[in-house]
């Protein structure tokens, strides 16, 4: 595996690259095995591995995790190596963003407004700007992100339609602890009280999946689940909601739509979804 740590080097190497077939799994690191599962499904179909580790600061909010997020970068490459990745890299925040920076990359069909984004103020212009950035350096054939973050990968999707950036975006389904708390680098941030309350947020899904099948009444449900992840221990719910995977508009048809929930636990903002 070679390790690439700035954009000149990145392009030389791009440029050596005649007639390949090149898959990208960009990340912040602190990886795990929903990481590592996406450079599984990137090597089933592809020669060529190419993640990324950066600490987007363009995605965090004021008050979030930004300073705090983990970064042991010398345990994630040797996790990539074992795994295969032909490059890592891992650009400086001061060579994505210098001082003369002054781009945004945005959708505006409002994807980007619901869910997370009516929570996380500007997250979303954080992450577009940083992976269009990272697909016209990299230039892959495809690449790989996390059901896990499914309103990203949605986002994702329409920017790269928008904008012709590369051609195939895959989606890969979420990993998940053995109690099925979906991995996340967040989850380090818990304390042994809080890591068994975490899983209850996908218990919760999963009865609400249950019941919504045999009862057919959700907004019911909805809130018996937001009371049922507070009475286990969680601080609040941002949000318990059905949305159609194709719009994420919200709705009450079962049929290719997916229960979405975001919820505060201790100091730390847990995700999940799951199709319904
Ligand atoms: P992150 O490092 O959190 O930015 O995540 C990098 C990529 O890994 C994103 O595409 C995430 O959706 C994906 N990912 C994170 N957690 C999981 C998981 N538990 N299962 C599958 N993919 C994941």
């Amino acid at each position: 595996m070679v390790i690439i740590k700035n954009i000149q080097q990145l392009k030389q190497w791009r440029a050596a690259q005649v007639q390949s077939d090149i898959a990208f799994v960009p990340t912040m690191g602190a990886l795990h095995a929903g990481h590592l599962s996406l450079i599984d499904a990137a090597k089933r179909n592809h020669q060529i591995i190419v993640a990324s580790i950066f600490v987007n600061p363009l995605q965090f909010g004021a008050n979030e995790d930004l300073s705090r997020y983990p970064r042991p970068f010398e345990r994630d490459a040797e996790l990539l190596r074992e795994a295969g990745v032909t490059v890592l890299f891992s650009p400086q925040i001061s060579e994505l963003y210098p001082a003369t920076f002054a781009t945004q990359v945005r959708i505006t069909n409002g994807l980007d407004k619901v869910l997370c984004g009516s929570h996380r103020a500007g997250h979303f212009d954080g992450v577009c700007t940083v992976v269009a950035l990272l697909f016209v350096l990299v230039r892959p054939d495809a690449a790989f992100f996390g059901e896990k973050d499914f309103q990203q990968l949605a986002i994702i999707k329409r920017m790269n339609e928008d904008l012709h950036l590369i051609p195939q975006i895959i989606g890969v389904p979420t990993m998940r602890e053995a109690d099925g708390l979906a991995m996340s680098s967040r989850n380090q941030y818990l304390s042994e009280a809080e890591r068994q309350i975490a899983p209850k947020l996908y218990q919760t899904l999963c009865a609400i999946k249950g019941q919504y099948q045999s009862l057919n009444e959700l907004s019911g449900l909805l809130e018996w689940g937001k009371a049922n992840i507070v009475k286990s221990g969680f601080n609040s719910v941002d949000y318990l909601e059905l949305r159609s995977e194709a719009d994420l508009q919200l709705t009450e048809i079962p049929q290719k739509a997916r229960l979405f929930v975001a919820a505060r636990l201790g100091n730390t903002r847990l995700i999940d979804n799951i199709a319904i």
